[in-house]
């Protein structure tokens, strides 16, 4: 079987490829369109090109560069988690939130993650490598198809599953100008969200991307001493330089910033917390979303108690922190990043 993705090919380099198989301009747009309009999954449906082209293209490339491993459902359905083997035999999450107005896919960039955050499993499991643009793209395609056989649409696409897409920059930036780019998959940026630990040089580089996709900045302690127990990117890049980058993004961008704060029992969920956190945030454009621990094998952290959460959302908002509390999402099912993959990566 062909192993190379077609879809880690750009328009120019499909024109490229098609130019050395003899073929005009015009069958690389009818292909663009086949793999990134239609979606199809099998180089017979491209009907308006040649057969001997068809061939051609499945001696080369595949359509399909992830197996399935296991999928696991959360009780009531709505959230499902599916571990996609790699050609070779690495393995990455990807995983469906199904809301009443919204479905939303959280992908992966990197397989594992060097980052060692302390409450997640990917960064317990040490990093493998980055993912090609093709294969983060393959997740999104993989649920478009998914749910397009229910006669539903992704509508949302959050970059928070493993790995930290910052450290895997240029694929990333590829797989979001491909999902956006109007000719093809045509996904609107604003309802799209790339998540980092706070890549500094990197924050400052995607603000001038001209893309309108959201930032949101995993925080997780506005104290820099505790954040760097909890997330060890901070020692490397503090959380005072952190903050400085964060107010030049929505200075320069005008776009507003979100911050991923995960409440920890007795960690990080007290009232001077909240305080100091509304303090180091104070007059930025920026929402604080605040979420309960996922639960975890690979740690003995737990979460803080829904009062926790609730009285630390409402010490925010009484500063004027715009604040929301998330919901935990398929606890039972381990959808906290990387809980099902860890037990299955050959590390
Ligand atoms: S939380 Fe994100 S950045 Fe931190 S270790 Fe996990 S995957 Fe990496």
């Amino acid at each position: 079987m062909a192993d190379a993705l077609i879809y880690d090919l750009d328009f120019e380099e499909l024109v490229q490829a098609l130019n050395e198989l003899g073929q005009p301009l015009f069958r690389a747009r009818q292909i663009w369109s086949g793999l990134y309009e239609h979606l199809y999954d099998d180089f017979s449906q491209f009907s308006n090109i040649p057969s001997n082209l068809r061939t051609a293209l499945a001696q080369r490339y595949t359509l399909s560069p992830l197996s399935p491993r296991a999928s696991l459902h959360s009780k009531d359905r709505l959230t499902e988690k599916t571990l996609f083997g790699l050609h070779d035999n690495l393995s990455v999450e990807t995983v469906l939130m199904r809301y009443e107005e919204r479905n939303s896919l959280c992908i992966s960039t990197q397989v594992g993650c060097p980052m060692g955050c302390v409450f997640c499993a990917t960064g317990q499991m040490g990093y493998q490598r980055g993912l090609s643009t093709g294969e983060i793209l393959a997740q999104v395609i993989h649920y478009m198809r998914h749910l397009q056989t229910e006669g539903k649409k992704l509508t949302n696409i959050v970059y928070m599953g493993m790995g930290e897409p910052f450290l895997n920059y240029d694929a990333t930036m590829a797989s979001l100008r491909r999902l956006t780019d109007s000719t093809g998959m045509n996904f609107g940026a604003r309802r799209i969200t790339i998540s980092t630990v706070g890549i500094i040089p990197k924050i400052e580089k995607f603000s001038r991307e001209s893309l309108q996709v959201n930032l949101a900045v995993s925080l997780h302690s506005a104290d820099n001493e505790l954040r760097s127990q909890i997330v060890p990117a901070n020692r490397i890049y503090p959380l005072k330089n952190l903050i400085s980058a964060c107010r030049a993004y929505t200075e320069l961008t005008h776009r507003r910033i979100s911050f991923e704060y995960a409440l920890i029992k007795d960690l990080n969920d007290t009232q001077p917390a909240a305080a100091q956190l509304a303090g180091l945030l104070k007059g930025m454009l920026c929402h604080v979303n605040l979420i309960a621990l996922n639960p975890s094998k690979a740690y003995p952290l737990q979460g803080s108690s829904k009062e926790k959460v609730q009285a630390f959302a409402d010490a925010l908002a009484e500063r004027g922190i715009p604040v929301t509390v998330r919901l935990r999402r398929g606890i039972e099912i381990q959808a906290g990043c990387g809980q099902l993959a860890s037990s299955q990566n050959p590390l």
